[in-house]
């Protein structure tokens, strides 16, 4: 497939500061800093990383006044297109929308604070900032963080609860006249990535996309779930931006933007790797690629060692989860057979939705592997030898 037959963009352009995405605007690459907001020293070196790899984008986490105040900092040392991720604080907006050229809100976190507030109000406010401070939004719906309303109205298809929720979004935000704005629907499994982008698209064939693998997990299995959803959707003309999350050292962050780069340039040029066949058939390890949330600096080098003391039972259709914090944690691991996010001096266990407890770093390997042998045992007859 060359560029010229793929199928062409529909989606209206937008100005993200500098950048224009949208319609037959290059596709942009963006990622986010992994590092806790208020450390200035980590995150101006994150954002210094991620400049050099060649962002158009770069996202940081704000969710307190504090974190405003470091953003202000920031951002006196870059040129960058910066975006900032309200978290669950959107109370936030009017202080951030002068700092930053983009505003993520998540329709899933918006209830969180002043309960009673109808949600339509608290989406005038963000517009009213961005609006104020030519920002551009991003309504960025996650799977793990939902809107409990559209949860319960799609209780068997988790992707039309996200597909419905983005869609009415853009609603609210049409009529409040505000058009600087792309959307993302993100999930960790790749053809659910798919699935909602595709359906949204044929919905609102205008509005861009920014697109991703959400807690995509370690390279290269992280990369290969993300090549699948961008290789089906780009080359069908749906994509205007893109995120590789990878849970990488923070050193490594610069990664996320070459991969990127390296998957657009693939489909570009034809170049369509083709996934290895029995790839997530046997064992699947979801990774979050961690962010400035999360709660112990062991987060990596334990997602790591999940996959090494797991190996053995590669052959298994079995799902485990790596998350590192508890915001998204506890709701991200749900759908796993087996889940672990982190605390700060503990993770937690889980079997599916159920808890088994919480354990220091230096136990949770061995609990994890006697409760993987478990399921192995109860559903495949024996678990296979192991050298010691
Ligand atoms: S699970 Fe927590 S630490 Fe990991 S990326 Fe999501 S918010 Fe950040």
């Amino acid at each position: 497939m060359t560029e010229s037959n793929k199928k062409k963009r529909t989606t209206r352009q937008i100005k993200i500061g500098k950048l224009t995405i949208g319609g037959d605007s290059p596709i942009a690459v963006q990622s986010m800093t992994a590092t806790v907001t208020q450390d200035l020293k980590a995150t101006g070196r994150q954002i210094e990383i991620l400049e050099k790899a060649g962002a158009d984008v770069i996202r940081i986490a704000v969710d307190s006044k504090e974190d405003v105040v470091a953003l202000k900092k920031l951002r006196e040392h870059t040129d960058a297109v910066l975006s900032v991720d309200l978290q669950e604080n959107y109370l936030l907006a009017p202080d951030v929308a002068p700092l930053v050229d983009k505003i993520r809100y998540n329709p899933g976190h918006l209830w969180h604070l002043q309960k009673d507030k109808p949600i339509r109000e608290k989406v005038q406010f963000i517009v009213s900032a961005a609006k104020e401070n030519n920002c551009a939004i991003r309504i960025g719906v996650n799977c793990g963080s939902v809107d409990p309303d559209y949860k319960s109205r799609f209780p068997d298809d988790s992707v039309q609860s996200m597909v419905e929720s983005a869609v009415d979004h853009c609603v609210m935000l049409d009529e409040m006249g505000f058009t600087d704005y792309c959307v993302s629907l993100k999930d960790s499994d790749s053809n659910k990535v798919i699935d909602a982008n595709k359906r949204f698209a044929e919905r609102r064939p205008d509005v861009p996309l920014h697109l991703g693998v959400t807690e995509a997990g370690l390279p290269p299995e992280g990369i290969i779930k993300t090549r699948i959803a961008l290789e089906q959707l780009v080359s069908a003309g749906i994509g205007d931006t893109i995120r590789v999350s990878l849970t990488l050292p923070d050193d490594d962050k610069g990664e996320e933007i070459k991969v990127g780069r390296e998957i657009l340039s693939d489909i570009a040029e034809g170049r369509f790797r083709s996934v290895p066949k029995n790839f997530l058939e046997g064992l699947n390890i979801i990774a979050c690629p961690s962010c400035s949330r999360v709660e112990n600096g062991k987060f990596v080098e334990l997602a790591q060692d999940v996959r090494k003391i797991t190996e053995y039972a590669n052959q298994y259709k079995i799902t485990i989860a790596v998350m590192g914090c508890r915001v998204n944690g506890p709701g991200e691991t749900d759908d796993a057979d087996l889940g672990l996010w982190c605390g700060p001096t503990y993770v937690n266990l889980k079997k599916g939705e159920a808890s088994l407890g919480a354990f220091p770093y230096d136990e949770i390997l061995k609990q994890l592997k006697n409760e993987l042998d478990k399921i192995i045992e109860d559903r495949f007859g024996s678990v296979p030898s192991q050298v010691s």
